[in-house]
């Protein structure tokens, strides 16, 4: 059976090859246009990320939004408008800096 070509190991090695090869191929363009899709689909969710990254190190959340009329009346003008912690006000959690949440404390002490 040396001549069947079928049973020689540099052909069958040769089909495989060729099938991998084709295989490989294939599945390249599909990762490919996966990958595509994929960058599609997470490109919104990553700059959604980003977004909420940037507003928690430089944006909104570092922004005071005690409302210093109500919260704490007596102590109006102590806010500096740098929120350092969030606490949690009715339904909401809110952004306070350190002289608002010391005064509202105070303010719910006194109560
Ligand atoms: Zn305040
Ligand atoms: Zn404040």
């Amino acid at each position: 059976m040396a001549g069947n070509a079928d049973n020689n190991p540099a052909r069958q090695f040769t089909v495989a090859w060729q099938a991998a090869a084709a295989a490989l191929e294939e599945w390249r363009q599909q990762v490919a246009a996966a990958t595509t899709e994929a960058l599609g689909k997470l490109d919104p969710a990553v700059r959604a990320a980003m977004e909420a990254g940037r507003a928690a190190f430089t944006g909104d959340w570092r922004a005071c939004r005690c409302p210093c009329g109500t919260a704490h009346p007596d102590d109006r003008g102590v806010c500096d408008g740098r929120a350092v912690l969030t606490r949690r006000l009715g339904e909401a959690d809110v952004s306070l800096c350190a002289p608002c949440a010391v005064a509202q404390g105070f303010a719910e002490f006194s109560r």
